[in-house]
């Protein structure tokens, strides 16, 4: 035996080579880096060929042969395990000293050589030939011995065989456990002594060499983290454990830093055969990644939620597809809503229903291109109140630029909008109220200058006509003068009519102008126009013809109105004759009367027009109907269409000033193609209709009947008394009701009773017609008032039996209301009271017969058309009359004042003083002075009221104003 100390100076490496067993030293890539003698003998190669080279390449063998697959799997399981392993029979064939290769047979023995660290570096391979053992138990099979040891050896390589296939199984399940994943651990005992280790375990502890080791001594720097007891605990109580995501710090060597992993692992403990703990099975993968991807990704979103919830707007996030995913707390608190998940079909009811098809469109859009998302959207309140939001989303996208989320934020812009909306309807309204209040002041103003236009020309036409007038005057009153001193020449006389009719045809014209100018003398009476339609009905077939169809239409119990009856068939029948001739004889005429309320509204439109009752007529044809310019100037004067001769552009002219003239207005629809209508209202009468005879349109008729005027005013019954003698009347006059009533109780006879409505005295008119009535039951009663609302009339109506005159009254008028109440009473049967003959007294005739020889009649007058003026006088002499004749005013109040004078014939438009002005003047000093006033037009404004008063108009008939004048004048006796 060696000493210690001798042996340390004992040279090894001599030793080995000295060694009679072949040794060969493999690196951990299985290169040959030493052997010794033997080995080179055995192998019978050099140190040179064998160094630094791969064992399979200088000893190649297959590995999938089976020495190839034993020395293999042999150095995988001394390099994984780091224990020794052992290979009892290897068969390989060798080259012998002849060059032939010799089947041989091997045991040998891999024995691992480490470094100070304790990790492998090599593997020394000791090989021994077992070759001649092999042959010899091989051989011994012969004899009955022998028999035993052919069975053995074959039992031998069976088991070896299985060994084999074992080891293959065995290498097959280490390269698993050593290529997993995962890390794995294989602990035994109480102590957890690492036995079974994987590439990935090594790599998360940082250590190699940790077989055989316990945990504690391998793995100090897990120390005081709870795994070594949690070991003990497995292995104590033998329930496993599993961690998800455990931390841990590790720090396998001083000089690098501590590190920080998260693991998922398991400890499963082993049972032996017996049940008992025997190890720990270590399992589990290494999630530090993971867990810093989740970790980052949660701060992210804490981050994002905590912002999200600070905003005060709704935050919302969604799914790539767009689903609703998140939403912060504004929304629930807006909403209503209480649980996300739960409220599932409530959150999708916060639309709109009317938004919802648009922001449908809207996010398939967006997901589509991939794009920001802007939309407006109405989301419903807890309370249910929709207000306006704006929604925006914008995609977050990954790497691969694909959605991975939807951020999206509603901002409540309702006050916004509602502003908005406010604004533009009050601009739409500013813009509506615009337009309106300007169509109405076009309008107006459009109708203002109609009018204003009509007055113009009403006003020029009607100077026209009365300049005309003077001129007619002149020629005509020259042709009559002519016509004396012609008398007997036929030609002369044939020429001077010729001339006269040519005078009477301008005088035509003249008057139809001066009633467009308003200025004709109108006889209105209470009418009811359903009565004169009827009349006109066979006037109306035969001016339009056969192939024209008349249809009228009367509204049921149609008002009275007050009309010049005449007028109204004159401007009827103008109206026809203009629809027939816009429907060129064919067609249909369509005439209609009814009431109307004309109110504020219509009114309004207008400035010709007052609020009230009204009758219409209207004129409707199926013509040609009249385009926009021509409607506007169709009652201009001489305004027509119409070629020349056939129309002379006075008929609607005349029609609008008559209308006018009498109140009431006139309007006129039409449309190119669509025919006329034509209306016509006229003011509403309260009176009852003035019946009106057969002889209505002839001369007024008189009488010799009795009549008894009662009239307070002295003029007014002056005038009426003469008017009443002029017609023939015997008339009795009384100036007050009780002076009346004393006449009819005088028994003086009495055919009709006139008196006023409204006079002084203890007596009512009323009265004094009933105590007459008493007395001679068929005496007829007119009553005659500047008013209609009093003590005659009630309820709008007249009493029965009631016939009144409203003043001012024409002489027609008067002569008819009279003419008819005296017929009236005549037939009217005998109310039956005894006839008590009266007391008669008779009274002395109001108009007294003129005595002793007369003085000539002293005219002055007056006239500023020195031509007329010098005619009419020479007229007026002829006729027996002096005549103080005057130019202007000036010379008449001069002559006036130093001549006799019975009556003033006076122009009327006179340059310094009208005749009205000259004739009031006058009656200053000649109270009773009669007047005639000649004149162009057809009324003289301010006269009404004045007594003793007529007109004439120019141009006039010498005749008729010596007659005139020869009835107005009391003549004065000579002496
Ligand atoms: P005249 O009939 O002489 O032409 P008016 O004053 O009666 O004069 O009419 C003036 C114009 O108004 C006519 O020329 C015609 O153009 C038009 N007019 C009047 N009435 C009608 C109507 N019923 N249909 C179509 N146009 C009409
Ligand atoms: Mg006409």
């Amino acid at each position: 035996m060696f000493r210690l100390t001798e042996l340390s100076e004992i040279d090894l490496n001599q030793l080995f080579n000295l060694s009679p067993n072949p040794y060969v030293i493999l690196d951990r890539e299985l290169r040959l880096v030493g052997m010794n003698d033997a080995y080179l003998a055995v192998t019978g190669r050099s140190r040179q060929e064998l160094l630094g080279r791969n064992m399979f390449d200088v000893f190649p063998s297959e590995p999938a042969s089976v020495p190839g697959r034993l020395l293999r799997q042999s150095f995988a399981k001394v390099l994984s395990t780091g224990g020794v392993d052992h290979l009892p029979l290897l068969p390989y064939p060798i080259q012998g000293p002849d060059g032939e290769l010799e089947d041989r047979y091997w045991s040998a023995t891999h024995t691992p050589i480490k470094d100070e660290a304790g990790k492998l570096v090599f593997i020394l391979q000791h090989t021994v030939d077992v070759t001649e053992l092999h042959l010899l138990r091989s051989r011994s099979a012969g004899d009955a011995g022998l028999q035993f040891h052919t069975d053995l050896m074959r039992r031998a390589d069976a088991v070896q065989g299985q060994n084999v296939a074992l080891g293959e199984e065995r290498e097959y399940l280490r390269m698993l456990f050593e290529q997993a994943p995962g890390f794995m651990a294989v602990l035994r005992g109480p102590e957890h002594v690492f036995s079974i280790v994987n590439r990935s375990y090594r790599t998360i502890v940082g250590r190699e060499d940790l077989i055989g080791k316990t945990v504690r001594e391998a793995l100090p720097d897990i120390a005081g983290q709870g795994f070594y007891e949690l070991l003990d605990e497995v292995y104590r109580t033998g329930t496993p454990y599993s961690a998800v995501g455990a931390r841990v710090v590790l720090q396998p060597s001083e000089s690098v830093p501590p590190e920080e992993r998260f693991l998922d692992f398991v400890y499963q403990p082993i049972r032996d055969r017996d049940g008992l703990v025997s190890g720990i099975f270590v399992q589990g993968q290494d999630v530090t990644e993971l867990r810093r991807a989740q970790e980052a990704a949660r701060e992210n979103e804490d981050r994002f939620r905590t912002l999200a919830q600070s905003l005060p707007t709704h935050v919302w996030t969604a799914t790539p597809d767009g689903r609703m995913q998140w939403c912060n707390d504004q929304i629930f608190t807006y909403s209503g809503l209480e649980s996300f998940y739960f409220d599932r079909e409530r959150r999708s009811e916060m639309l709109h229903p009317d938004d919802s098809p648009r922001i449908a469109a809207a996010w398939g859009e967006a997901i589509r291109v991939g794009g920001r998302l802007e939309t407006e959207i109405r989301l419903r309140r807890h309370d249910g109140v929709y207000r306006w939001f704006i929604s925006r989303a914008v995609p977050i996208k990954n790497a691969e630029g694909e959605i991975t989320l939807w951020v999206a934020t509603n901002t409540d812009i309702d006050e916004q909008k509602q502003t908005e909306s406010e604004l533009s309807s009050l601009a739409e309204t500013l813009g509506h109220r615009v337009e309106e209040r300007t169509i109405e002041l076009e309008r107006t103003q459009e109708v203002l200058r109609q009018s204003q236009k009509m007055e113009a020309i009403g006003n020029l036409a009607g100077g026209i006509a009365h300049d005309f007038n003077n001129l007619l005057q002149v020629i005509t009153g020259n042709l009559q003068l002519l016509g004396r001193e012609f008398a007997g020449n036929e030609v002369a006389e044939r020429r001077l009519n010729s001339a006269l009719a040519g005078a009477s045809r301008g005088a035509r014209l003249a008057s139809q102008l001066l009633a467009f100018g308003r200025r004709q003398p109108l006889s209105p009476k209470v009418i009811n126009l359903s009565r004169l339609i009827r009349e006109m009905d066979h006037l109306l077939r035969r001016s339009l013809g056969e192939a024209i169809e008349i249809d009228t239409i009367v509204g049921g119990g149609l008002w009275n109105t007050l009309v010049d009856p005449s007028n109204v068939e004159n401007a009827l029948l103008n109206l026809a004759i203009n629809a027939r001739d816009a429907m060129n004889g064919q067609g249909k005429l369509t005439i209609e009367l009814g009431n109307v309320f004309l109110d504020d509204e219509y009114a309004r439109h207008a400035f010709d027009i007052d609020v009230g009752k009204y009758v219409m007529l209207a004129v409707t044809d199926t013509g040609t109907g009249m385009t926009a310019d021509i409607l506007d100037k169709v009652f201009d004067p001489f305004f027509t269409t119409k070629p020349e001769g056939k129309g002379t552009g006075l008929g609607l002219s005349m029609v609008y000033g008559f209308v006018k003239q009498s109140g009431g207005h006139i309007r006129i629809y039409s449309e190119p193609g669509n025919g006329t209508t034509v209306r016509i209202y006229l003011p509403r009468s309260m009176e009852d209709e003035d019946l009106v005879g057969e002889n209505a349109s002839g001369a007024a008729l008189g009488g010799d009947e009795t009549i008894l005027v009662v009239e307070d005013d002295e003029a007014v019954r002056e005038i009426t008394v003469s008017l009443l003698a002029e017609l023939g009347y015997r008339v009795l006059r009384a100036k007050d009701a009780d002076s009346g009533l004393a006449i009819v109780e005088s028994g003086v006879p009495i055919d009709c009773l006139f008196t006023d409505v409204v006079m002084p005295g203890r007596l009512k008119s009323s009265d004094l017609a009933k105590r007459a009535k008493e007395r001679l039951p068929h005496l007829g009663v007119l009553f005659t008032s500047g008013y209609t609302e009093n003590s005659i009339v009630h309820g709008g109506r007249l009493d029965p039996g009631v016939n009144l005159l409203s003043k001012p009254y024409t002489r027609e008028t008067l002569a008819r209301k009279i003419r008819q109440v005296i017929d009236q009473s005549r037939q009217a049967p005998s109310p039956g009271l005894p006839e008590s003959p009266p007391e008669i007294t008779p009274v002395q005739p109001a108009v007294e017969q003129p005595s002793a020889p007369d003085l000539p009649i002293a005219v002055l007058l007056v006239e500023d058309e020195a031509l007329i003026r010098i005619s009419t006088a020479d007229f007026l002499q002829d006729a027996g009359m002096t005549v103080v004749e005057a130019g202007s005013a000036a010379e008449a109040l001069a002559a006036g004042g130093s001549q006799t004078i019975d009556i003033l014939v006076t122009d009327v438009h006179l340059p310094e003083m009208s005749g009205l002005q000259l004739a009031l003047k006058l009656r200053e000093t000649l109270t009773d002075l009669p007047v005639i006033f000649a004149t162009g037009d057809r009324n003289v404004p301010g006269s009404e009221e004045l007594g003793r008063t007529a007109l004439i108009t120019k141009p006039y008939d010498y005749e008729l104003l010596t007659t005139r004048i020869r009835s107005m004048v009391t003549p004065r006796s000579g002496g």
